[in-house]
């Protein structure tokens, strides 16, 4: 029988449902107004399994998803631009119904994709708030909610047990450490049953208490009641929904009902990205097309997921999925060859035991890892193909690989590619090497791939050749390159750009360095940061064509630091400038910088420049002399990098990035100075692409990481503030660019 961690219980417990033979799942859906992530679809993989394995045990499975498209609606935060995608579908005269039709189909795309099982009824939170607002008058009847000016809010302290799932304690939540206190409730841990409509509000229903829409909570409550009843075997999602929403759920469920809501509560652990979690300006935010685009199959994520348990973070990197890639395509190809293979069955008892390590693996808290581990010893293992095969396809309606797409693919046989096979046998036996590999590609044309072994030829449909790989020659980390910091000098500049994905503007930039090299020696090294939008494949014409230009690519956004520390290991210039892409050459700008940087005691020089008396606020100031030179623009002898390092990895967002690398640059005791030179600053991409949230977010991490390392390195400025004014603190940075 099938065990899993109850987070309700802290313990793995067998699944026993309230109905004998039949189980009632919850799954926590997407909210529809965005593309959702790989690790919003790596709880769905989880729940998918889980079902899977119920279904192995012969439990007939009614599963649930929500499909979450109310909220996140009010015009103010439109205009303010916190979503761009929305406000710019909005502005093509989209309707909200629309755009999240249009998301929910993406949605239902990639589970397909993925090959997750679909769900019984996906429901639509905008179909079910007549549910939701009987639900609301129900607790308001019982004594658990209470209403102020149109908004109804649950009565936390009328629920005893609240806080259970989360073991966080009520005085706790009371303590109102939140952000923003609201002023109607009557406890701060009370949450929204139902809001009044705010002006300009677009998605709203008439209810007993005025214009308004639900709460964040309430619909998986009203929806689960009404598709799978009161109470409920299996509830899933991941770890960030225990708190607040499961804890929301179960009071307005149970106080509702007054019967206990859900038997297991099961909690995926996050996919993180590089480490991080993942977000849009950090750069590390995937879709699963993100993945499709660099040629993966989206099948190479599952089986990623699979080698990950779901209790434990999974940190995705684009290498951990190549490496995914290589073992499913060589497990197809086995599948292929033992499916394919007619000999007899071998031992009973032998296959059987297999079987049953495989499946106790996966009941014992779905042991998924284990159970991948299991299937490769048995592939290693002396059992004949045929049981093989016949272990591997039952495994697989578990595991959901369409391992029989793969082994359903025939070998062509026509009288041409017998004809061919004969012409190339005879042509290697009498050592025409030449015309046998012309017959090779000839039987490949025609879908047969001819490869040759000690037993004669070994064919193969070409339909079951791993793909190609798309990402050859690309790196996942700046440190897989070698340093030649230490080498000599080839050129005289290095200029350093870093493509991340604004193709007009790589473009522009790059033809203005060619056009304004005039008589100096400079190499164009551009790391192509793992773009997508069509930069990748035009770098690599442009390079091939012009030897000035060297090409490096990463596999993924490595991030500001990393992808620029990418080019510095790899150039040889004795003076590198750094170029964004929403920077253009008007004119000669490489002699003066040379002349600026022939004085030893100057270490970087720019275009523009900051200045500040405090550590905490930079200012635009025309120099010469300056706090720290801007990053659209820079230059510095090679060997400096020597004294100070390359750039700080954890910057992976660009902003202080320069601040923190021009007081590097000064704490080695060398001056920084702006110039004068014919450039144009452009439209800067990397922060007009993104939203107030996500600048903000991010801006005060690296402001932060400055802070801690500089932050009272007053001597440091050209104009300290006096000593008895200076902040012993550190006060959060304010977003202005
Ligand atoms: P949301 O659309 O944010 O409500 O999330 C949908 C589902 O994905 C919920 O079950 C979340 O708990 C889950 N989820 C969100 N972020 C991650 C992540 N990084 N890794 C795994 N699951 C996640
Ligand atoms: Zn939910």
């Amino acid at each position: 029988m099938l065990r899993l961690y109850n987070t309700m219980t802290h313990q793995v417990e067998e699944i026993v449902p309230l109905h004998p033979g039949t189980v009632g799942m919850y799954t926590c859906g997407p909210t529809v107004y965005r593309y959702v992530h790989i690790g919003n679809l790596r709880s769905y993989l989880m729940a998918d399994w889980i079902r899977r394995a119920l279904v192995h045990h012969g439990f007939q499975v009614r599963q649930i998803k929500n499909i979450t498209d109310v909220g996140h609606m009010r015009q103010d935060m439109l205009d303010r631009g916190e979503d761009k995608m929305i406000a710019a579908a909005l502005a093509e005269g989209k309707t909200p119904s629309q755009i999240a039709a249009f998301y929910t189909e993406a949605f239902h795309q990639d589970e397909i994709a993925l090959n997750i099982l679909p769900a019984n009824v996906y429901p639509k939170a905008t179909d079910h708030v007549p549910q939701m607002i009987t639900m609301i008058k129900r607790l308001l009847e019982r004594g658990y909610a209470y209403e102020v000016n149109g908004n109804v809010y649950f009565d936390v302290r009328s629920f005893p047990t609240y806080g259970r799932l989360s073991t966080n304690r009520l005085a706790e939540l009371q303590g109102g450490e939140r952000a923003e206190a609201d002023p109607l409730k009557r406890s701060q841990a009370d949450f929204a049953l139902w809001k009044a409509a705010e002006p300009g509000r677009m998605v709203k229903w008439p209810s007993p208490w005025g214009d308004g829409f639900p709460g964040w909570h309430i619909e998986c409550s009203a929806m689960s009641t009404y598709y799978l009843g009161p109470q409920i075997d299996l509830h899933t999602g991941g770890v960030d929904n225990i708190f607040p929403h499961h804890e929301d759920e179960i009071a307005q469920s149970e106080a509702a009902t007054g019967q206990p809501f859900v038997r297991y509560w099961v909690h995926g652990q996050h996919l993180l990205a590089d480490g991080l979690k993942m977000a849009k300006s950090t750069g590390n935010s995937y879709t699963l097309s993100d993945l499709i685009e660099r040629g993966f199959d989206p099948m190479a994520f599952r089986y990623l997921c699979l080698t990950v348990h779901y209790r434990t973070r999974l940190n995705f990197t684009f290498a951990s999925l190549r490496a995914a890639q290589h073992a499913y395509d060589r497990l197809r190809r086995l599948a292929w060859h033992w499916a394919h293979h007619s000999d007899e069955a071998g031992d009973r008892e032998v296959k059987e035991a297999w079987r049953q390590q495989f499946w106790n693996a996966v009941d014992d808290d779905l042991g998924l890892p284990q159970a991948i581990s299991i299937l490769w010893e048995m592939a290693r293992s002396g059992l004949p193909p045929r049981d093989k095969w016949s272990l591997l396809s039952e495994w697989d309606t578990l595991l959901g690989l369409r391992l029989a797409d793969t082994v359903a693919a025939e070998l062509p046989r026509s009288e041409d590619v017998s004809r061919l096979l004969e012409e190339r046998s005879v042509a290697r036996r009498t050592g025409r090497y030449a015309t046998s590999d012309r017959l090779r590609e000839e039987l490949q044309a025609q879908g047969v791939l001819v490869s040759d072994t000690r037993n004669g030829p070994r064919l193969e449909p070409i339909a079951i050749l791993p793909r190609v790989d798309r990402l050859a020659g690309a790196v996942s980390s700046a440190n897989a390159v070698a340093s030649l910091l230490d080498e000599p000098d080839l050129v005289e500049f290095s200029v350093q750009i870093l493509a991340n994905g604004h193709l007009a503007d790589l473009q522009r930039c790059i033809a203005s360095v060619l056009a304004n090299a005039g008589h100096h020696s400079i190499e164009i090294v551009v790391v192509d940061n793992g773009t997508t939008d069509g930069s990748a494949e035009w770098l690599q014409e442009t390079s091939a064509a012009n030897p000035r230009i060297r090409l490096l690519r990463a596999d993924h956004n490595l991030g500001e630091a990393e992808g620029r520390n990418l080019g510095l290991r790899q150039s040889r210039g004795k003076i590198v400038l750094q170029l964004d892409t929403a920077v253009e050459l008007t004119g000669d700008v490489f002699t003066p910088i040379a002349a600026a940087l022939s004085d030893p005691k100057v270490g970087l020089v720019g275009r523009w420049g900051l200045r500040s008396h405090d550590l905490r606020h930079f200012e635009e100031h025309p120099g010469p002399e300056v706090d720290a030179v801007e990053g659209y623009f820079c230059a510095f002898p090679r060997r400096i990098l020597k004294e100070t390092d390359f750039y700080d990895p954890h910057y992976r967002f660009y902003r202080n990035l320069d601040i923190n690398f021009s007081f590097e640059v000064k704490w080695k005791g060398y001056a920084t100075r702006i110039l004068e030179l014919p450039v144009v600053l452009h439209e800067h991409r990397g922060w007009t692409a993104l939203s107030n949230e996500e600048r903000e977010k991010q801006s005060k991490r690296n402001f932060r990481r400055f802070l801690n390392k500089w932050g009272h390195d007053f001597d440091l400025l050209i104009e300290p503030i006096p000593e008895d004014l200076r902040p012993h603190h550190h006060p959060p940075s304010t977003v202005q660019e």
